[in-house]
């Protein structure tokens, strides 16, 4: 089956993500799915239940506001937060919530722990706008989304977005 971006509400966003164990297993189509359709749509991070592989995979734009390049995005996999620091708030967005954006509070500051492709461990901190799209990344795999932690005033400015979504979605799953 082809991997496409899925779109809110489509149940595998909601689904907590599998652990990778085996680094022998095939990640390889997994990661260039995800870095193809990253790269179409322009944004600066990606999860893979983003693209209905319930697996704890996300790619991270280390440079988002720079020029894009391939090599600016990074794999990691099973992305642990181990300690977090500090508070900013900034408007975000997400891939599979098109056109809806809002404030949401995040860690200034985050440890990091994950694993590379070939499984080797890394351990690092991660600051600002690349703090907050690992933190947003990581929400992913635990079937949390962005608009779940925006304020209780501001998740009812989007409520009827989000009903929009969900009858197009609806549709779609019909035609
Ligand atoms: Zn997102």
């Amino acid at each position: 089956m082809s991997h496409y971006l899925r779109i809110y509400p489509d149940p595998v966003l909601r689904k907590k993500a599998a652990n990778i164990d085996d680094f022998s297993e095939n990640l390889t189509v997994l990661v260039s799915d995800m870095r193809r359709i990253l790269a179409e749509v322009g944004g600066v991070g990606l999860a893979a239940p983003q693209i209905g592989v319930s697996k704890r995979v996300i790619l991270v734009r280390m440079n988002p506001m720079g020029r894009v390049e391939d090599e600016d995005v990074r794999v990691f996999i099973n992305p642990e937060i181990m300690d977090a620091t500090g508070s900013r708030i900034g408007e975000e967005g997400c891939l599979s919530i098109p056109d809806v954006l809002g404030e949401v509070e995040r860690s200034a500051q985050v440890k990091i722990r994950a694993k590379d492709l070939l499984g080797k461990h890394l351990d690092f901190t991660a600051q600002d706008l690349v703090s907050v799209i690992f933190q947003h990344e990581i929400d992913h795999l635990d079937g949390i989304l962005f608009t779940d932690r925006m304020s209780a005033a501001k998740k009812i400015t989007i409520s009827s977005q989000l009903k929009q979504l969900k009858k197009k979605y609806q549709k779609d799953r019909k035609s």
